[in-house]
């Protein structure tokens, strides 16, 4: 884990924002705590910042971050996309380890945590390969990886196949406290596919991606997971079967976590099949009846938490046709709009729940809610962030922090953006200028 360098913010009140969505609150923060709780509008302080209309939350925390640097800094680096995940909202990421070079040696570990260190928004926690080389053939040395500080083990980009390999690395995820997320996938049923299997495949004439890829491994590592009491975590679960497997799994008590990304709760293979390139990604843009039961999953808990799976390319890269374009899509900005758009109801957005599962959760799958998804409460490290719920705005692919423009949402409009987020008293994103002296 990396700190955040500079001074904190000075005492100041944070005036009538509303945990959660409540009753709102005057907030006093000190020495980046958070140091009193008042009623609104009963807080006498120094430096008073007005937050009323605002919707207060433990900033989010993103198990499934690709920051491509080392190796791919013109698509993006640990600088800027951290100041995007502070811009959407997120105090923590775990960064993947499918750099050039691989995450897969202690030094490596370290290389990234130092750089994050130095140029990050956010804290960044390394996650280390599992195989080296993410080849699939021998375990990376999964013990002093950990001690190094990696906090998950994961070859995510590519499935690890072998099933020697897999209950290897939960043995070392027990040992050591690391998490094991696995990117499901069966090459030899996935095989060249390039867009959902069914009509959208039909339609295209592309090769066609089976659900049976992500299924088949899924229901393999949760029997592994289960045998080693390890804890396992389903990275980007896509389909309705893999939520029913989770689903299980969970009833027998086997020890297993799983997220979603936003785009899988949004869009659909119908997406895909513009062949637009934006929307080409891995695992694929699934059918309607998916994201219904996606979206069912995260509210009742079957999918603990929403990950971005943020996978920055150039847009070069991105111009190429379908089957040459790479897989992989942004998404630290707009995924609180779209995951409130989600959970909006009848009744406004729940926004206990979005904390859960955007906050609380990953935090606690990560191993760091001892520093994040805390309580909005007196003592508590002041890391939080602050949510326009009538923004109403349009994304602009060119309006990021990040260095890549390959969001699928650009041109869509949603109703709730993060508007500023704060990281143990730093400023570390004010899109709404709200902080006196605050550049970002
Ligand atoms: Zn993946």
């Amino acid at each position: 884990m990396t700190a955040l360098s500079g001074a904190p913010l000075g005492d100041l009140v944070l005036t009538g924002a509303a945990p959660f969505g409540g009753a709102p609150v005057d907030l006093v923060l000190s020495a980046g705590r958070i140091a009193a709780v008042f009623p609104a509008g009963t807080a006498a302080g120094p430096s008073p910042v007005d937050g009323r209309g605002l919707v207060l939350l433990p900033a989010f925390v993103d198990l499934h971050t690709h920051l491509r640097e080392p190796g791919g800094e013109d698509a993006e680096t640990i600088a800027t996309g951290t100041a995007a995940a502070a811009h959407g909202g997120y105090s923590d990421v775990f960064a993947m380890a499918n750099c050039s070079p691989v995450t897969d040696t202690p030094e490596r570990v370290r290389h990234v945590l130092d750089l994050a260190e130095r140029t990050a928004s956010c804290r960044v926690h390394a996650v280390g390969a599992i195989t080296e080389g993410l080849a699939g053939q021998r375990l990376a040395p999964l013990d002093e990886l950990a001690a190094a500080g990696a906090r998950m083990f994961s070859d995510d980009g590519r499935c690890v196949d072998d099933p020697v390999l897999v209950r290897d690395a939960l043995a070392a995820g027990l040992r050591t406290g690391a998490v094991v997320a696995q990117h499901a996938q069966c090459g030899r049923l996935a095989g060249e596919g390039q867009i959902n299997a069914g009509p959208a495949a039909e339609r295209t004439g592309l090769p066609p991606w089976p659900a049976t890829g992500e299924e088949t491994v899924v229901a393999r590592d949760l029997v592994l997971a289960a045998d080693a009491g390890a804890a396992l975590h389903v990275c980007h679960v896509s389909t309705a079967r893999t939520v029913a497997l989770v689903r299980w799994a969970k009833e027998q008590g086997w020890p297993v976590t799983a997220e979603v990304t936003p785009h899988h709760l949004l869009l659909t293979d119908a997406e895909a099949a513009s062949e637009d390139t934006r929307f080409k990604v891995n695992p694929p843009l699934r059918s309607p009846a998916d994201v219904r039961a996606l979206r069912a999953a995260l509210i009742d808990g079957t999918i603990d938490a929403v990950a971005t799976d943020h996978a920055p390319h150039t847009a070069a890269a991105k111009a190429a046709d379908w089957c040459g374009a790479p897989f992989g899509m942004t998404g630290l900005e707009t995924a609180l709009a779209v995951v409130a758009e989600v959970l909006h109801t009848a009744r406004g957005v729940d926004w206990a729940l979005l904390a859960q599962r955007m906050s609380q959760a990953p935090a606690r799958i990560g191993g760091i809610s001892a520093i994040a998804g805390r309580p909005i409460a007196v003592g508590e490290p002041a890391t939080f962030t602050l949510v326009d719920p009538l923004a109403r705005w349009t994304v602009d692919p060119a309006d990021t922090a990040g260095r890549s423009h390959n969001t699928p949402f650009g041109g869509l409009s949603f109703t709730h953006r993060p508007v500023a987020t704060v990281v143990d008293g730093h400023v570390t994103a004010d899109r709404g200028g709200l902080f006196p002296g605050s550049t970002r």
